[in-house]
């Protein structure tokens, strides 16, 4: 039977195109270990990777199964950067810090590139991705930020396209000018995580689904994981929850929350050869942003809708079919064959968040809709840091990352409000 991950609603066209999906079995009876870590997603199987391939002893405990949380059901989109663009921080954080962000997310595209071609994880890369404006009066901006991409940040793959090339590009005249990113691409999100868990495996971590971290202490100078069937007692611990945190550690919870995210994949475009001819991924500059690109297979999967509370909404193709109309008019009746949702793990500022919670603990998440590489490369570096190989990881601890106002009880009300707003303005 097709499985569906108990914490997020509809089966993904991922999931129906994945192929074998292995199972590791549930943790049964308390172990020790270096390291543990909880959440299996990119950033704690890139970590349990690293760490067993140094000959460190690994744990990873993952409530649900690999690729049920954000990893395996993404809109796949590489991007380039940070979220925010180095102009951005340059302002906030002057030339040389902004610069080593920027060279840290290049890092992470070639070590995700170089990691998926030396495990030949076939996932689907294809290239191209291009940022387009729903609304006229900053072509400005976005001229100057392809200018300085390459004349600052040594990227020369950043061109602004005016809107002639943008509905060319896009099949669709619905934007009014872009940029074009050709150093840059898309894949298909759970292929890569479930070969990435075959690959911490064979190198000698030991993974356990169906396994939830119920509390972390501290006890005799270690941490300890406690879970339905067993403790893991280990020197460190890394907390790589993202937005699934819930109540596990405060600190985190307070840094961290949920945004659901809603993605629809349609039939094949065959009849449909003018959308997004040359393959890109596209993402748009509403704030409710709408993210989408051709499958290999040549279906649109189409990302837009977004919740801010735990509600399943009822219908998720429907509503993607009717964003999809409002771009391309020809495929308002076009069958959306998969409608599936996933939560995204945002921070106030929408930088991610790197953080000692506890003596021996970190917890790292938080990427805000730009993770796919970033937390590969996170968890990556969190284990070159324990191995004491690099402290590229630093950068990002370094960032001010405030909590989320209001305390346990009115974050989430506070955060629904603010959001609801800001996605109003959408759409005048
Ligand atoms: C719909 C959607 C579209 C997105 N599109 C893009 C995109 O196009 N580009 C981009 O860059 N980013 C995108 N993102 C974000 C990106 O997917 C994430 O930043 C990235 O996958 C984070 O990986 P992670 O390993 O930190 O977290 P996750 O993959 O979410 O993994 C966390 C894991 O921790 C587990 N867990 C939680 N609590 C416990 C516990 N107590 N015990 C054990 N395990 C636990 C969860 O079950 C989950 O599997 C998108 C996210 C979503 C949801």
């Amino acid at each position: 039977m097709t499985w569906q991950s108990p914490i997020a609603p509809g089966i993904s066209w991922y999931q129906a195109t994945v192929g074998e999906r292995p199972e590791y079995p549930a943790l049964d009876g308390s172990t020790t270990a270096d390291i543990a870590i909880v959440g299996g997603g990119y950033t704690g199987l890139q970590a349990a990777y690293t760490l067993a391939k140094g000959g460190v002893s690994v744990v990873l405990i993952e409530a649900s199964r690999i690729g049920d949380g954000a990893s395996g059901r993404n809109g796949g989109q590489l991007g380039t950067g940070q979220r925010a663009y180095p102009d951005e921080l340059e302002a906030e954080l002057g030339y040389e810090r902004s610069k080593a962000l920027f060279d840290l997310a290049e890092h992470a595209k070639k070590y995700l590139l170089d990691f998926a071609a030396e495990h030949r994880i076939d996932m689907e890369f294809m290239p191209g991705q291009m940022n387009v404006a729903h609304k006229p009066g900053h072509e400005k901006e976005y001229r100057h930020t392809a200018e300085i991409a390459a004349t600052r940040y040594g990227y020369p793959h950043l061109r602004f396209m005016d809107a002639k090339e943008t509905a060319e590009r896009l099949g669709s005249s619905h934007y009014h000018y872009g940029v074009h990113d050709s150093g840059t691409g898309h894949i298909h999100p759970l292929k890569l995580v479930v070969g990435l868990a075959r690959a911490a495996s064979a190198a000698g971590a030991a993974i356990h689904e169906m396994t939830p971290a119920i509390a972390i202490r501290r006890a005799g100078g270690k941490t300890l994981i406690d879970t339905p069937k067993g403790t893991i007692t280990a020197s460190r611990v890394l907390i790589a929850t993202n937005a699934y945190i819930g109540n596990l550690e405060p600190v985190t919870a307070a840094h961290v929350m949920p945004i659901r995210s809603f993605i629809g994949a349609t039939a094949p475009l065959d009849k449909f050869p003018t959308v997004i001819p040359g393959g890109e991924a596209v993402a748009d500059s509403r704030f409710v942003v709408r993210y989408f690109r051709k499958s290999r297979d040549g279906r649109l999967l189409f990302g837009g809708r977004e919740a801010y509370t735990a509600d399943a909404p009822r219908d998720i193709s429907a509503h993607i079919r009717r964003q999809i109309a409002e771009i391309y008019p020809e495929l308002s009746a076009i069958e959306i064959t998969h409608g599936w949702g996933g939560s995204v793990g945002i921070t106030m500022p929408r930088k991610p968040f790197v953080r000692e919670v506890m003596p021996g603990v970190t917890s790292i998440g938080g990427y805000s809709g730009h993770g796919v590489m970033l937390s590969n490369y996170c968890g990556k570096l969190y284990a070159e840091m324990v191995l004491g190989r690099s402290s590229e990881l630093e950068y990002l601890r370094d960032l001010r990352i405030r909590p989320f106002p209001g305390g346990p009880r009115l974050r989430s009300p506070l955060l629904f409000l603010a959001l609801t707003w800001y996605a109003l303005r959408d759409r005048f």
